[in-house]
């Protein structure tokens, strides 16, 4: 290889934030993630007590503004920008971690767990938005007080008895979120091939006297993808070949080439954008009219059972969307069995699941956000309270949700371009299609009127 190879082929190199003393100064240090999960418990602690104490009324409860105009709006973001770093700080790993050092029999995460950790995740997901539109978890203060104080339950439990971070990898609905999203986050935690394949320490995984190992059960040498690494630091403490990059990357970059794709992963891709779909239909003024219609055929009024129908048809809808793509890919003589198609398909779906995301709780904190303000102040004892709650018209969120439908739509067909077999760019307008036909279905839902959570 020439020189002038070799030049470009380092040039190549990805930047490597860790190359900045800083950076590497500050991850290295007890400082990190410590300083930040103390911060996010001590708030998470006041959200929780002003969710099951303070008043029932959610547009003047610190907690539920917080949680839901605030928390839940951003953390998408997180995702996009910073891949998992939420579950470096989140006050559930945080208390994991504090009740296995005090606590912990550290045994090994169960075989069941382990093989169908990602399927309850998805289950959990199903089983949380259902329950909160039946109960309306949400919107009540107290029904999200008990929802963390049932997750901090979980979290104990699992926590005295499994190693590592078992909850968050196995059970955290959020997690499952978290992993999809950030496949097509803008930052990646890797190893440097070349240095890990001659280590005999594997630290990274084993931890050492004074840092444990990756607690979600990563190992640095293998590791690529960034579903599963929270960036908590610990590898880049305890390596000892320096062998840890942390480099920018192309949002989306790799679901282009997944290596073992798998059918949970794919599922929930598709779950999500169902998930997407319920939290908008409910929101809009015609849903009251789709109950009246859903009813007319059930021949009841009870609630339960027509929003379980809605529910049903919108999880079912992008399943079989997507199935339906893949058969009739099959059909036209793209070179994949239905399933596959199926599999690897469902993770272009991703950023299309995200972009919803992003759009539909930019509503919430554009129109309602000053309520975090004023419930802080609440908090304090200063009674400032305006009938203005928002940053922004909604015409105007509808024009940067377009947007951002707009980059998610761009995001999945470029998706479905580079997953796609080679030669094959005919045979995939069938994806294209669908990438195209849920875009519509979220513009169209972002057109209507919603509803605001807080007032
Ligand atoms: S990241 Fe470090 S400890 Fe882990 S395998 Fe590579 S060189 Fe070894
Ligand atoms: S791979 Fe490294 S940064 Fe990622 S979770 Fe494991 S120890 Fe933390």
């Amino acid at each position: 290889m020439s020189v002038t190879q070799n030049k470009l082929k380092s040039s190549k190199k990805p930047f490597n934030l860790l190359s900045i003393p800083f950076i590497k100064r500050f991850i290295q240090s007890k400082w990190y993630p410590g300083l930040f999960q103390w911060i996010v418990l001590m708030v998470f602690s006041v959200i929780v007590f002003e969710l099951v104490a303070g008043t029932v009324n959610p547009s003047r409860n610190f907690g539920t503004s917080m949680t839901w105009v605030l928390w839940w709006p951003i953390v998408p973001v997180v995702f996009l920008l910073l891949g998992r770093f939420w579950c470096a700080v989140c006050p559930f790993g945080k208390l994991s971690d504090i009740i296995r050092k005090v606590l912990g029999s550290e045994k090994p995460i169960p075989k069941f767990l382990k093989k169908y950790g990602i399927w309850l995740i998805d289950l959990f997901f199903i089983i949380i938005t259902w329950s909160d539109h039946i109960w309306g978890i949400v919107e009540s203060p107290r029904g999200s007080g008990y929802l963390l104080l049932f997750l901090v339950t979980m979290v104990v439990i699992t926590s005295v008895f499994y190693e590592r971070r078992t909850f968050c990898k196995t059970l955290c609905f959020l997690g499952g979120l978290a992993g999809n999203y950030s496949r097509s986050g803008a930052l990646e935690l890797r190893g440097t091939p070349e240095i890990c394949k001659t280590c005999k320490s594997q630290s990274c995984f084993k931890g050492n006297e004074k840092v444990e190992g990756c607690p979600m059960f990563q190992f640095v040498r293998t590791m690529d993808s960034s579903a599963d690494c929270n960036l908590c630091g610990n590898c880049v403490k305890t390596c000892p070949n320096h062998s840890i990059r942390i480099s920018p990357r192309i949002p989306t970059s790799e679901l282009w080439g997944i290596k073992k794709p798998k059918l949970e992963h794919a599922v929930l891709a598709a779950v999500i954008m169902g998930i997407v779909f319920v939290q908008n239909i409910t929101m809009l003024e015609i849903w009251e009219d789709i109950l009246t219609v859903i009813g007319s055929v059930t021949g009841t009024e009870n609630y339960t059972i027509n929003f379980t129908i809605a529910f049903i048809i919108s999880m079912i809808l992008p399943i079989a969307l997507l199935f339906g793509t893949a058969k009739l890919a099959t059909v036209i003589g793209y070179p994949n069995k239905v399933k596959d198609n199926f599999v690897q398909m469902g993770y272009a779906i991703i950023p299309l699941d995200l972009a919803g995301h992003l759009a539909h709780n930019l509503f919430h904190i554009l129109t309602e956000g000053k309520a975090v303000w004023y419930n802080t102040l609440g908090l304090f004892g200063f009674s400032a309270i305006s009938t203005n709650l928002g940053f922004a018209e909604p015409t105007t969120v509808q024009i940067f949700q377009y947007m951002i439908i707009l980059f998610g739509l761009i995001g999945s067909g470029y998706t479905v371009y580079r997953i796609g077999n080679k030669g094959t760019l005919k045979k995939l307008w069938p994806f294209f299609t669908l990438m195209l036909l849920l875009a519509a279905i979220n513009i169209y839902l972002f057109s209507l009127p919603m509803a605001h959570r807080v007032h």
